[in-house]
C-alpha cells in the first residue's frame, strides 16, 4: 500500500513540496503521495489527529501552523523546542514527532559556501520565524558575533531574548545601523520577505559599505538572483540564494521519514524547472 505524506498549510496551492517530495520518494522506489493540505488555522487540531487516524507517514507544516502545532504534538525535538517551531512531523506508530529541518537546511547549503561558520561575524536581516531557525542554528554552530537588524527594532529584541545561549555574542541593530557597519561582517543573511516575487525590485538594505569576497545570502528563492544578491556579486560577495535551503529542510524532513537518504540534486532540478528551468 502507499504511504501518504502532506504539507499542511494556509494557503497550500503555491508550494513546490508536493512535486520536490514525490521527486524523492520516486527516485528511493519508495511507494508514497505527498499532497498539499489547505488546513485553516482553527481545523489544525483535528488535521493533526487525523494524522494518527489515516496513518500518514508523516507530514511537513508551513504558515501559519508551525508555532501552534507544537501544543498538538507528543513530543518535540531539542532543536525544534529552542527554534520555537516545527516544520515536519513524523508519525512513528501513532506517537507524533516534531523537528524543525529549516535552521539545519539553511546551514548546510552555506557550508557548501563557506566551509566553517565557527568564528565568523553575522549579520541577519529580519525578526521572524525564518531569522529564529537561522539564529539558533548558527549560534549553535558557534558564530562570534550575531547582529540581528529589523524594521521594527522591538521586533528584533524579542527575539534575541529567545535565542539560546552560547558563546556568540549578540546584539539588535536598526537597518541604518546595519547599512553604516557592513564592512564589519563576514555574512550577511536577508530572512525578510524584501525582495521576494512580485516585488523583485526591492531590496532590504543599501550595499555601499560591503567588503569583497563578504558572503551575501537571500533566503528567498523566487526570484533565484534577488535585487540583493545582484548588487552584492557586483560588488565582489559571493552570493547565495534559498534553494539549497528549501531542498535542504525537505530532504532531511524525507530522511526523518524513511530513513533514507533522498537524491538533493533530483529534488534540486524539478524545483528549479518549476521555477522556469534556470540552474543557480
Ligand atoms: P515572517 O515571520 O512573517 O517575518 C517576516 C520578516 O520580514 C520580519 O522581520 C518583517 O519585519 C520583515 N519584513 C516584511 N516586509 C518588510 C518590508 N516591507 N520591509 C522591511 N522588512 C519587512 O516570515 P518568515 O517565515 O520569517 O519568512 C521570511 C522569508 O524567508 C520569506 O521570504 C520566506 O519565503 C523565506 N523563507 C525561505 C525558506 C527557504 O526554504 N528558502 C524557508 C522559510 C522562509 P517586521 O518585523 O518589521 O514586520
Amino acid at each position: 500500500m502507499k504511504k501518504v505524506f502532506g504539507l499542511f498549510g494556509y494557503p497550500v496551492h503555491h508550494s513546490m513540496s508536493p512535486i520536490m517530495q514525490e521527486a524523492a520518494f520516486s527516485d528511493c522506489d519508495i511507494m508514497a503521495n505527498y499532497h498539499a493540505f489547505l488546513v485553516k488555522p482553527e481545523q489544525l487540531k483535528e488535521a493533526v489527529k487525523s494524522i494518527r487516524a489515516l496513518q500518514l507517514g508523516g507530514v511537513n507544516v508551513t504558515i501559519p501552523h508551525k508555532v501552534a502545532v507544537m501544543e498538538y504534538l507528543d513530543e518535540v525535538d531539542e532543536e525544534a523546542r529552542q527554534i520555537g517551531a516545527v516544520n515536519t512531523i513524523v508519525n512513528r506508530n501513532g506517537r507524533l514527532i516534531g523537528y524543525n529541518t529549516d535552521g539545519r537546511g539553511y546551514l548546510e547549503s552555506l557550508l557548501e559556501l563557506t566551509e566553517t561558520v565557527v568564528g565568523k561575524n553575522v549579520a541577519i536581516i529580519g525578526a521572524g520565524g525564518a531569522a529564529r531557525a537561522v539564529a539558533t542554528v548558527l549560534i549553535n554552530a558557534q558564530v562570534s558575533q550575531l547582529v540581528i537588524a529589523n524594521r521594527t527594532v522591538l521586533k528584533a529584541e524579542a527575539l534575541l531574548q529567545r535565542l539560546p545561549n552560547g558563546n556568540t555574542v549578540t546584539e539588535v541593530m536598526s537597518i541604518a545601523e546595519l547599512e553604516h557597519t557592513l564592512h564589519k561582517f563576514d555574512i550577511i543573511i536577508n530572512t525578510t520577505s524584501v525582495g521576494m516575487s512580485p516585488h523583485a525590485d526591492e531590496s532590504p538594505l543599501s550595499l555601499t559599505h560591503l567588503k569583497e569576497n563578504t558572503v551575501v545570502s537571500d533566503l528567498i528563492y523566487n526570484p533565484l538572483q534577488t535585487k540583493l544578491l545582484m548588487e552584492a556579486e557586483a560588488m565582489g560577495a559571493l552570493t547565495l540564494n534559498g534553494l539549497g535551503m528549501f531542498v535542504n529542510q525537505g530532504a532531511l524532513s524525507f530522511e526523518y521519514w524513511t530513513e533514507q537518504k533522498p537524491n538533493r540534486q533530483k529534488m534540486t532540478d524539478v524545483v528549479l524547472k518549476q521555477l522556469g528551468g534556470i540552474r543557480c
